[in-house]
């Protein structure tokens, strides 16, 4: 595949095409140590595929981040989730360079997201900078390698992108040396009864198969006796020679009796299809299991674009007396590959174990819109929540509403609707509708109040509860004590916490002025830079005001003395 796109792309260079397909020598490293990384292109993650690579820092921050190319900053990101700080920059070859989870960006750029940050008194902000407002050139330090936003520790995430349609395109495709000589790791192998005379080892249910390593290196399953129509799938992951982080593999294929039934790769997808992961993954294993198993087969709803080829949705309709001979087979961008031979016997046995279906009373029909009254909270699913049709089982408790379980992906968000009329109005004011997780605790949810209902929009089967929250957020110096002298400080922080509805905002004025405070959720740290402002008083007054999501609010104030 990517062999035809470089031919590809050299007859448009020549017929003069200007966005060459990968260019294989356009771009430089973003880092200047060897590119180790803990996390690939099209990885397995909750509700996406993995938009770029995950360069390893060194287990530190701080790192120096490069321009890959020359090219102008177009957009500058500071949010406390997702990337982070985080940069774009446009190149003239038609890609977008993005850079996220960083420390601090380079002066040039850190001075102008902080006459931003100023000016809309923010910490969180986002600007387009006009094309050629910001230049930088191929090899300049833009910025230094952090763990902002949702990052579980230092690392560079890295996306090439299309500048025009936003697509993220594998950013191996164009060059970057990563040392990989290690095969993909296969775990598990999975076969599923689609039909309803589809039976696998004489389970009408998703029945792992056992298989064992042959001497050349291939996988060898235990012969299966199966059925109707069936899919295929499997657990696994790739490693790259220099880390011992599970990444996910680039390609996987599987073939039938020779024939390619099922082939898709990560060379690009669309963020618009990314959520639909939830269906090339089982989703009912994973939300039991918290593992994924990726299907060789498209399961309803879903609509992907990564398949190169599908023969009958890569499903295999298995006939009385055949036999069939499936190969698997997963490779790593490198071209390291795994395989694992799956034979196949259709044969009709007795049933020893039936489907484990449970029925409710309530058959949620996936196209079309569904409404149930629970007797004070409401449910509404719009048209298309779901991939596919189920019985939903509905419960409603005191001030709880159990929606099914977390074992069911949706699509879109819903709509769940408490009465709150028995409250007073001091009470309403307090309470929030939050999610129960596996072990019962309580997140806020963003909670919709009006007269005497709240409402919540989540994508998020499982338990809802009302909850209050009748305490403030605490506030309290991490680095300093009351009517101090901070002369060689370069920072001040403070740790905030709340312990139920979590923290909305913050904000932090000196001597009466907006100073900024970058906030670190992970940490509960904010932190003030002394360079920011220039103080011409001795006493200084730090007036320090957190409220929680549901309004209750805590204000911390203290003197120190600088010079
Ligand atoms: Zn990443």
């Amino acid at each position: 595949m990517r062999k035809l796109f470089v031919g590809l792309s050299f007859l448009f260079s020549v017929f003069g095409f200007s966005q060459e397909k990968y260019p294989q020598d356009a771009f430089r490293s973003p880092i200047d140590i060897p590119m180790v990384l803990a996390g690939t292109f099209g990885e397995l993650r909750s509700n996406h595929f993995h938009s770029g690579i995950d360069i390893k820092t060194q287990q530190r921050e701080g790192l120096p981040i490069y321009a890959v190319a020359d090219g102008s900053v177009t957009r500058i990101k500071v949010s406390l989730w997702g990337y982070g700080k985080v940069l774009y920059i446009a190149h003239p070859n038609g890609y977008t360079s993005v850079y996220g989870h960083l420390q601090k960006f380079a002066p040039k750029i850190q001075e102008f997201v902080k006459k931003l940050q100023y000016k809309k008194q923010a910490y969180e902000v986002e600007d387009f900078p006009d094309y050629a407002e910001i230049k930088v050139k191929k090899g300049e330090i833009i910025a230094y390698g952090g763990n902002t936003g949702g990052s579980s520790g230092p690392h560079l995430h890295f996306e090439i992108r299309s500048s025009i349609s936003e697509k993220p395109t594998n950013p191996l495709l164009y060059g970057f040396e990563v040392r990989d000589a290690t095969n993909p790791t296969l775990l598990k192998l999975y076969g599923f009864p689609l039909s309803d005379d589809a039976q696998i080892n004489q389970n009408k249910n998703t029945t792992a198969i056992n298989f064992t390593r042959q001497q050349d290196g291939t996988f060898l399953a235990d012969p299966v006796s199966a059925t109707g129509t069936i899919g295929l799938g499997f657990v696994g992951y790739d490693r790259q020679d220099l880390a011992a982080n599970h990444n996910g593999v680039y390609s996987v294929q599987q073939l039938v009796n020779g024939k390619v039934y099922t082939d898709y790769d990560f060379e690009s997808f669309s963020f618009g299809e990314t959520r639909y992961i939830n269906t090339l993954i089982d989703y009912y294993h994973y939300g039991k299991y918290r593992q994924r198993i990726q299907r060789l087969y498209k399961a309803p709803g879903n609509r992907l674009s990564i398949y190169n080829k599908l023969e009958n949705d890569g499903k295999i309709e298995v006939k009385e007396g055949l036999s069939y001979k499936v190969e698997l087979l997963i490779k790593d961008y490198a071209g390291n590959e795994t395989k694992a031979i799956i034979p196949i016997e259709g044969k009709t046995e007795p049933v020893k174990i039936d489907k484990d279906e449970e029925k409710t009373e309530n058959y949620v029909i996936a196209k079309k819109p569904n409404n149930y009254d629970l007797g004070g909270a409401k449910v509404y699913f719009p048209a298309n929540t779901f991939y596919d049709n189920f019985y939903i089982d509905l419960k409603k408790g005191e001030d709880t509403v159990t929606i099914h379980n977390n074992r069911v992906p949706a699509h879109r968000n819903f709509t769940i609707t408490f009465d709150v009329s028995k409250y007073s109005e001091a009470e309403k004011k307090q309470m929030f509708i939050a999610r129960l997780d596996s072990r019962l605790r309580p997140s806020h949810t963003s909670t919709y109040k009006r007269g005497n209902t709240f409402t919540t929009r989540t994508r998020y089967l499982g338990t809802y509860t009302l909850a209050k929250d009748t305490v403030a957020p605490k506030i309290r110096p991490k680095n300093f004590k009351e009517k101090q002298w901070l002369n060689n400080y370069h920072y001040l922080s403070l740790r905030i916490t709340d312990d139920l509805s979590g923290i909305d905002t913050y904000s932090a004025t000196l001597n009466g002025k907006w100073i900024l405070m970058e906030y670190e959720p992970k940490t509960n740290t904010i932190t003030y830079n002394f360079d920011d402002v220039i103080l011409n008083e001795k006493e200084c007054h730090l007036e320090v005001t957190v409220t929680d999501n549901v309004g209750n609010t805590n204000t911390f104030t203290s003197t120190f003395y600088r010079k």
